[in-house]
């Protein structure tokens, strides 16, 4: 008898290893509101715990919970407060959370009908909603992979894949050797992520034909180039610092009477069409051909949930093709032909909840609260003497304080405050601070807390200067 099966049927059978992880997780959450946002330097020192050598012989289960617990929750940025601004990070609705916990423990393989028929049901569903709430083309298809990141990736491979086949080239059997040249035309403020996407691809950044873009990072549309079928445009809903929207309404008729191929990377923006009141950003986005979006972002989804969106399914399978003569078609989804990983969590399941859990209106609701917030939030800091750079259409607010040195002593001081955490960026070669709302936790008073916060670290400064 394999006595680790034993222990390990016991361990699994008494629930005595998920009930530590109950207990640890609860109390986690009843922590979340006292503990520092960012954690503190001590906490941190405390990762070297870690720092040991594997043991030749394991260790209890409950055990390596516990050092888990001890060592690594109070090491955790405190995402899930209501004072957590960074990048655009978003929560976890609690909905999504248990049904993440359901289907870990059935660790279905994603990939394909036959590896799990639910999780191919769920992607169905998920990709008549997405099709639905986004007001996207009927031909459109969905792939859901890891983040938007790889649903980039996925729309790109189509998109080079399409245009390369308009030219008269195949590129599934001829390779990039000798390929007709594809323009890429995309402005100044496209996301690291389309600029990675554009690398591994073998697009090359020297080759992007640079659009000017506004004050806002919107492309100007007047300065666009002349377009033709060989066109890959790249267009943003969301800038990361001011959250603006490009023209997809100008700029996809322009690209479609030339054949061209637009692709809008809208990770965390693509929501706003889910809106009343701020669908008028996403005008003429279902022109476009191809979408990337998140839901672990502005949908707060658990982590891991990026959705590829593409008009033309044939592009989007020919383009991450697989075959293997052990996969096993079914006339249900198969989902690996859709994006580029075979195994792959169930994570449409977590989407499903989310939006079976809020329905239309409450995904309306919630978005559209985030823009409330933020536009409190800009308010009460422009009254103190911050400078907002953007026009808040969405959920992101850029703001300085007078010169460089003042906004950049403001950020470490709310850094380290341990009440909230934002971070930095540059905005036209000034220092700017950036602030994302994006969790259903962040109320109005977590906004009046985080403008005291502001306002002592400006405090602070005239303290600094007069010492
Ligand atoms: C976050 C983000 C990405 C990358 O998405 P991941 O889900 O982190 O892979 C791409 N584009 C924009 C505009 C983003 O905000």
């Amino acid at each position: 008898m394999s006595t680790i099966k034993n222990q390990m049927q016991t361990e699994l059978k008494s629930k005595i290893i998920l009930n530590k992880a109950r207990n640890h997780a609860f109390e986690y959450i009843d922590q979340i509101d006292n503990m520092d946002v960012f954690p503190s330097d001590e906490n941190l020192q405390r990762l070297d715990h870690f720092d040991e050598v594997l043991r030749d012989n394991g260790c209890a289960a409950d055990e390596l919970l516990d050092t888990l617990h001890t060592y690594g929750s109070p090491a955790t940025v405190a995402q899930t407060g209501g004072r957590y601004y960074g990048f655009v990070n978003g929560n976890v609705i609690p909905a999504s959370l248990g049904v993440k916990w359901l289907t870990d423990i059935w660790d279905q393989v994603g990939g394909l009908y036959v590896s799990s028929p639910i999780n191919s049901k769920l992607e169905s569903v998920c990709e008549r909603w997405l099709k639905n709430i986004l007001r996207l083309p009927e031909s459109t298809v969905a792939g859901f992979v890891s983040g938007t990141s790889m649903a980039n990736l996925s729309a790109l491979a189509a998109a080079r894949f399409q245009i390369l086949k308009n030219l008269g080239w195949d590129i599934n059997k001829k390779g990039l050797n000798g390929a007709p040249k594809i323009r890429v035309i995309a402005h100044e403020q496209v996301h690291a992520s389309i600029k990675r996407t554009l690398i591994i691809l073998g697009f090359g950044s020297d080759n992007v034909e640079k659009v000017p873009a506004d004050n806002q990072g919107r492309v100007v549309v007047g300065a666009l180039p002349k377009l033709d079928k060989s066109c890959l445009v790249l267009l943003q809903a969301g800038n990361v610092n001011t959250g603006a929207f490009d023209n997809f309404d100008a700029v996809c008729d322009l690209a479609n009477k030339a054949n061209a191929w637009v692709h809008i990377d809208g990770a965390f923006g693509l929501w706003a069409a889910a809106t009343e009141s701020m669908s008028h950003l996403t005008k003429g986005m279902e022109k476009a051909s191809s979408w990337a979006v998140d839901g672990h972002k502005t949908l707060n989804t658990p982590y891991d949930s990026g959705i590829v969106l593409c008009k033309h399914p044939d592009a989007l399978v020919s383009a991450i093709h697989a075959t293997g003569d052990y996969l096993i078609h079914s006339e249900q989804k198969d989902p690996y032909l859709y994006g580029p990983e075979m195994s792959k969590r169930c994570r449409a399941i977590e989407l499903w909840a989310v939006m079976k859990y809020l329905g239309k209106n409450g995904i309306d609701k919630m978005i559209t609260g985030f823009n409330e917030r933020a536009k409190q939030l800009a308010k009460g800091l422009k009254k103190i003497g911050f400078t907002i750079h953007n026009e808040v259409v969405f959920n992101q607010v850029l703001i300085s304080y007078k010169e460089d040195t003042a906004t950049n002593n403001i950020l470490d001081y709310v850094q380290q405050s341990g009440r909230m955490w934002c971070g930095g960026t540059i905005w036209n070669n000034r220092s700017a601070i950036r602030l994302s709302i994006c969790s259903w936790m962040t109320d109005e008073n977590d906004i009046i807390e985080t403008i005291n916060i502001f306002e002592k670290a400006v405090v602070s400064l005239t303290k600094k200067t007069t010492v």
